[in-house]
């Protein structure tokens, strides 16, 4: 049985000599550690003796090397100096034979030292044991010299690889079949650590005759055990019995994973065949053909010159040498302690907040922070002399390399949970901090991450962050929302290789859609030329920013402002915001754990009426759910958020939470001028019923409705189809460009591969922006543009020209907005409309904005 078996090998100083450690033999291949892991000792007396009990499994023909089997199948290999192999045996002579037992410090070779020693490089023997992965930790020798069979070192051998020998002899259960709809990665690997916990029996599992260590998470991520696998778990000790049964009913249910259905019919797995889905690259990832151009799409436009800093990249700096290794285990312990109270704590709030799924992950990292086979990799490699920060380092990116090699996309994907919680750790070996942006970033710092939470985004400091380059999300992300709304450029759906460019000097400019690396004296001066004349053109705009904004041949476009904060309506006013023409109310108590009352919602929308004077505010009602969820309003687990409980639909189905919000507004409304907005609007009867609640609050209040107009948010496609019924029961339509886009193109706005070919000048969408500005004029009514599209100079004409009449863009591109509109024909926009609705995509449209403000500008120049 495995565990009766020692889990611990020692080994004798096979020569009287000097010991050494590896990286002391003059020959890389040992050096290094490519042939196995162990000791060396430099000979000074001239009989090899055997390190341990073993048989003897091979003499090589030039007799300088051994190959020896342990009786619990571990392979030594003892290797007489370096380069001794040319001596073809010469000075060598063999005192045994292959297949011979033999027991420790029996004689092996004995070497004719000064003639051999003569002909080779050096005499340091290695003693190795070969197969590295078995080995936990080494323990050496603190002694310098030693005798033949003193103790030269002490392997620690793997619970999981040690029991693959014996694993017969376990008690195994029946095939059980894993009901886990993406098999078991991180989270099941978790809790099957979890139940293997509690018993003190050695607990296997096993698939395919391989077994792994149940107390790993890494080992049984590493099996890649997929729905309708069949696996058995393996037991060995007192409790066996009792751990075997509750593992298989752990498995049986899914190991409380949600989507796991027992009763679910699994099919047999067809055999797999050797075709690669992945041969040919992504269609609809678009590249760069220059190496110095990384390409990606607008989030928020604006250019920057500075240097790249990776988030991901930024792991501290470490030497390799360790000085003291009970010191550094030490500091490793400290460390991962301290990264598992914070990961604790996080779980407790993030629970407390009512956010269990963010909270699951963070479980799942706290069980790769205690996995066995990363831990004692890292211990390993202190023992063997290098620093913490180093072994700790090295032990992660070896495993979640083996992770991400794998072919599965889910278990590749957990190779960044590794990194993630890895870096922490490593973070505070090298005292900093352990969140990954760190407060005092570099000035002109262009900020590079796979992704960044709206949140990230939120805490980023607009004077040392010029500009933000994410990998994953869209221009329409809340993320990129943001950016816009803090001033800083943004890049999303950027080719991945910019995740290795950390520390590379680069121009961003959002409009050409590039980052340019390390650019050239002349690619500066264009820079700074085109940042002259944009700068000439802000200067023109800002000493206008407080005159309403009319076409040439005299429409007034009103251009309002978005916001999501009381602090942001003085921002929109010192702006020349003429409105409000969204108020974001889900982000006015974002961060509250708890419910705001009624009287604060009251007090917030008071107060931005207040800074507004008599210019209006439209607020728009709750619009939570897809992919923002609010703390203190828990929303159910859906496959697909974004076409669940979304907008309007919460507020209908908790009728309370809209009542009080909307008896808030109605108590405020004394303030200023208020509008009230509802989001998502698909249907006729969902704004019945909105306005229905909105009726009776204000009849009870006793507030007359007359002067508060009502409108909607026209953000899925069949409320733009339908606005000819929608128009006579509103004062107004406000279309969100960002949610109309998405539901048009049938692109999640988020979705980490897809958002960046979500573009809202897509033909499509701006057939919609017709139909609904059409049917609100039809019934003598006015429509607005809250979403991005009303903000980019490449929409601007287009929405001015479908007969869009109020643009809600973000705070600080206002007076750039009015600057705009003031230079266009509404003429003129009207016909680039038309053509722009026969393109047939949005990048054909895309061109013909180029076309538009080439002629433009040429024209300008001329005038
Ligand atoms: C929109 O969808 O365009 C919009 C303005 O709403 P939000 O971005 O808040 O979903
Ligand atoms: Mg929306």
């Amino acid at each position: 049985m495995t565990v009766d078996k020692p889990a611990v090998i020692q080994l004798l100083s096979p020569f009287t000599g000097i010991a050494c450690p590896l990286e002391h033999v003059p020959d890389p291949a040992f050096a290094q550690k490519m042939v196995g892991d162990g000791f060396a000792v430099d000979p000074t007396e001239n009989v090899l003796v055997a390190p341990c009990d073993a048989t003897v499994t091979q003499i090589h023909p030039s007799r300088h090397a051994v190959t020896l089997t342990t009786e619990s199948g571990v392979e030594l290999l003892i290797h007489i100096g370096v380069d001794t192999v040319k001596l073809r045996g010469e000075g060598f002579k063999a005192l045994v034979e292959a297949g011979q037992k033999v027991t420790a410090k029996t004689p092996l070779v004995e070497v004719d030292m000064d003639p051999v020693a003569q002909g080779v490089k050096s005499m340091r023997t290695v003693i190795l044991l070969t197969d590295q992965d078995r080995i936990a930790s080494l323990k050496t020798t603190d002694a310098t010299f030693v005798q033949a069979g003193d103790f030269l070192f002490e392997a620690q051998l793997k619970a999981d690889t040690a029991a693959v020998v014996d694993a017969a002899q376990m008690q195994a259960s029946e095939p059980v079949t894993v009901i886990n709809p993406t098999g078991i990665h991180a989270r099941p690997s978790a809790a099957i650590v979890a139940i293997a916990k509690q018993f003190d029996s050695a607990m296997m599992l096993e698939k395919d005759g391989k077994q792994v260590n149940a107390r790993s998470v890494v080992a049984l991520m590493g099996m890649n055990i997929a729905f309708g696998d069949e696996v058995k778990v393996l037991a060995h000790g007192d409790d066996a019995d009792a751990a075997i049964a509750a593992l298989v009913e752990g498995l049986k249910a899914g190991l409380g994973e949600e989507g796991a259905d027992p009763n679910a019919v699994v099919e047999k797995k067809a055999p797999a065949n050797d075709f690669d889905i992945y041969a040919e690259e992504s269609l609809l990832i678009e590249k760069s053909n220059d190496e110095r151009k990384v390409i990606g799409i607008e989030a928020s436009a604006g250019q920057a010159k500075g240097t790249l800093y990776v988030i991901e990249a930024e792991l501290p700096a470490v030497t390799e040498q360790g000085t003291d290794a009970a010191a550094d285990k030490a500091a490793l312990d400290k460390a991962v302690a301290e990264a598992k109270q914070t990961l604790v704590a996080f779980v407790a709030e993030l629970r407390e907040k009512g956010m269990g799924q963010k909270a699951d992950i963070f479980v799942a990292h706290q069980e790769l922070l205690e996995d066995p086979d990363v831990y004692d990799t890292a211990v390993a490699a202190i023992n063997s002399g290098k620093s913490a920060g180093f072994a700790w380092a090295k032990a992660i990116e070896k495993q979640a390399d083996f992770l991400a090699g794998m072919d599965n996309a889910l278990l590749a994907g957990r190779a960044a949970d590794l990194r993630d919680v890895g870096g922490r750790v490593s973070r505070i070996l090298a005292g900093l901090s352990q969140e990954t942006i760190p407060s005092d970033l570099p000035e002109n710092t262009i900020l590079v991450a796979k992704d960044l939470t709206p949140s990230d985004t939120a805490n980023l400091d607009p004077k040392r962050v010029l500009a933000i380059a994410t990998v994953l999300g869209g221009s329409s992300s809340h993320s990129a929302i943001l950016a816009r709304a803090m001033g800083i450029a943004a890049m999303a759906g950027v080719e991945e290789r910019v995740l290795n460019l950390h520390g590379s000097a680069a121009l961003m400019d959002t409009t050409k859609g590039q980052i340019l690396l390390n650019p050239s004296d002349a690619e500066l001066a264009e820079l700074a030329l085109q940042q002259q004349r944009q700068a000439e053109v802000q200067a023109a705009a800002n000493a206008a920013k407080d005159e309403k904004a009319y076409t040439t041949d005299g429409v007034h476009v009103e251009i309002a402002g978005n916001i999501a904060k009381v602090s942001d309506a003085p921002k929109l006013v010192e702006k020349g915001g003429e409105a409000v023409g969204l108020l974001r109310s889900e982000f006015l108590y974002e961060t509250s754990a708890v419910f705001p009352t009624e009287a604060e919602q009251e007090q917030a929308v008071r107060d931005v009426l207040t800074t507004l004077g008599d210019r209006p505010l439209i607020v728009r009602t709750l619009d939570v759910g897809g992919d923002k969820p609010l703390p203190y309003l828990p929303l159910p687990e859906e496959e697909n958020p974004f076409l669940g409980e979304r907008g309007i639909r919460v507020g209908l189905d908790k009728p309370a939470v809209l009542r009080q919000q909307l008896r808030s507004l109605l108590k405020a409304a004394d303030a200023g001028r208020l509008r009230i907005m509802f989001p998502m609007i698909s249907s006729l009867f969902e704004l019945t019923l909105a306005k229905e609640i909105l009726a009776e609050e204000a009849a009870k209040l006793g507030i007359d409705m007359s002067t508060i107009e009502v409108g909607i948010m026209i953000e899925v496609p069949s409320a733009a189809v339908m606005a000819d019924m929608l128009a006579p029961h509103v004062d107004f339509f406000s279309i969100g460009t960002n949610d109309l886009t998405q539901y048009t193109l049938a692109i999640d706005r988020g979705h980490p591969k897809l958002a960046g070919i979500a573009d809202g000048l897509h033909p499509a969408v701006l057939r919609l922006v017709k139909m609904t500005a059409d049917a609100a004029r039809a019934a003598g009514k006015w429509t607005g543009v809250c979403g991005g599209l009303a903000g980019e100079k490449d929409a601007v004409p287009l929405l001015v020209g479908l007969g869009v009449e109020e643009l809600s863009c973000s705070v600080p591109v206002i007076p750039e907005v009015k600057h705009q509109v003031r230079s266009l024909s509404k003429a003129e926009c009207q016909e680039l409309a038309m053509k722009a609705m026969t393109c047939t995509d949005a990048k054909q449209v895309r061109e013909l904005m180029k076309e538009f403000h080439a002629a433009h500008e040429a024209k300008s120049n001329c005038a």
